[in-house]
């Protein structure tokens, strides 16, 4: 029996059985077509033609610079970092990465930038000093904005920051900040290698708030090793009196074979499936409880935060942070392994040290793949982005934009929705494709059956992609 549709932004239906049923590997879609499918064809020269056929283009655009220094591994990691405490490497990356901005400023520095995103790797593993030779710099290459409306955001590692590091980045134009903080229990942290207090984090985040950053967004989590619901719990109770604005909750994959440092975690001590989805259920359930909204795919948020009015206002997006405001539709990736999404193009530069800042130092762009977004991608795109962000597709605006039979173009997709139509997932009308409280947790199992890539099965190696839940 098909189970009746409820339309609700800010309540999910916590139906652990029924997710059971649909745990999958598939992308978190903060790009479509997804990172798995750049390739070498795309190359520097493509990025340079696209650049300077844009010089007309004054819209505001998003930069991301990718620190990828670590102090200590996190045994969990799955982000690409250099784990080291040589830090004359930093004087390496500092003096490839003011090429490499002079190299995009020259295409790009005549618009203005509305976004920045300083992230790791770990940010603030530079000293004060560095931070604002890179803001420096930042600011020769590019037009920086100085309005209160920009969203120049750092992740910081409690770890590495003292109240002094806090006031500085607010002097250097920062106003949000996004904290690492994965979990609060000793035991959990111990077997992730990665010890920070709770009251060492309390008195950051009062410092956060003393100067008046507009957003602080905690990292959170589950499937770590040693974790339970009852361990868990001690946490979120923390996270809560913190009163972060946002809260990232995500699934840990335990894909060993491809990030050598989560060897160090036995196995042994993983919770369960069911375990993982019951901290899941609680977690969420909590979250809500406390006044938070789910905006979907991992994130939740303070009532009133700009991603719940964003998505109110259509203006909700993904990128490679995850959910953002719409104030940009390019971004311009720096440093090693950072992607760029420019016009129909997605790029991504090399992602160790050397061969990224040797082939800057022969003035190229560090490029080394992307792809050429096809007009079959842009629609797709627009389909799986309409779910994800707005929770509802409007099929005949969606054929007048890309002049086509929406149910003749898509009827494999729709044909695959069987189930989750029957599970009161979606509902599918001749004018909508709306999706339902049930449906809200399972938005990438969803936006999945408009994949051409991954309906043609390609580019799913094994461990390509983390469970769906
Ligand atoms: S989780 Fe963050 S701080 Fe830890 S090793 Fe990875 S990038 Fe570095």
């Amino acid at each position: 029996m098909a189970h009746p549709i409820q339309q609700s932004p800010a309540d999910p239906d916590w139906d652990i059985n029924l997710i059971r049923n649909y745990d999958v590997a598939g992308p978190r879609y903060t790009s479509y077509p997804t990172a798995n499918l750049f390739n070498e064809s795309f190359t520097a020269e493509d990025y340079v033609k696209l650049a300077e056929g844009e010089q007309s283009n004054i819209s505001p655009m998003s930069l991301y610079v990718h620190v990828p220094f670590c102090r200590d591994i996190c045994y969990y990691c799955a982000c690409n970092k250099i784990v080291t405490r040589k830090h004359h490497l930093v004087r390496q990356y500092l003096d490839a990465l003011s090429l490499e901005m002079e190299l995009r400023g020259a295409l790009h520095s005549h618009r203005p930038v509305s976004q920045l995103h300083l992230g790791g790797g770990t940010p603030t593993y530079l000293k004060e000093a560095e931070l604002t030779e890179l803001m420096h710099h930042l600011s020769t290459h590019f037009r920086l904005s100085d309005k209160e409306t920009r969203e120049y955001s750092i992740e910081i590692d409690p770890r590495t920051v003292t109240e002094d590091t806090i006031a500085l980045l607010k002097g250097l134009g920062f106003n949000r900040i996004s904290m690492g903080i994965q979990d609060f229990d000793p035991l959990v942290q111990q077997s992730i290698n990665r010890t920070q207090s709770p009251a060492m984090v309390a008195g950051l985040v009062q410092n956060i708030r003393d100067h008046h950053f507009t957003s602080l967004s905690f990292d959170l989590i589950y499937g770590l090793p040693n974790q339970s619901v009852t361990s868990f719990k001690h946490t979120v109770d923390r996270v809560i009196e913190m009163s972060p604005d946002r809260i990232a909750l995500y699934n840990y994959a335990h894909l060993p074979s491809l990030f050598s440092n989560q060897r160090a975690i036995d196995r042994q001590t993983l919770p369960s499936a069911d375990t993982k989805l019951a901290i899941l259920e609680y977690v969420g359930r909590r979250l809500i409880d406390a006044g938070y909204d789910y905006i979907g795919m991992d994130h939740f948020v303070r009532p009133g935060d700009e991603l719940e009015i964003a998505r109110q206002n259509n203006r909700l997006q993904r990128n490679f942070q995850g959910y953002s405001t719409c104030l940009a539709t390019d971004l311009i990736g720096l440093g090693p392994s950072a992607i760029s999404q420019f016009g129909d193009s997605f790029s991504q530069n090399a992602k160790d040290l050397d061969p990224w800042s040797e082939v800057i130092e022969q003035g190229k762009l560090p490029i080394i793949r992307g792809l050429q977004v096809t007009e079959e991608d842009k629609l797709r795109k627009h389909v799986i982005m309409s779910l994800a962000c707005q929770l509802t597709l409007d099929i005949a605006a969606t054929e007048q934009q890309f002049g086509i039979d929406f149910n003749q173009h898509f009827a494999e997709s729709l044909a695959s929705m069987g189930d989750f139509e029957r599970d009161g997932l979606v509902e599918i009308t001749p004018r909508h494709i709306n999706v339902s409280k049930r449906g809200r947790l399972l938005l990438r199992n969803i936006c999945m059956s408009f994949d051409q890539y991954i309906q043609a099965g390609r580019g799913q190696g094994p461990g390509r992609f983390s469970r769906t839940i």
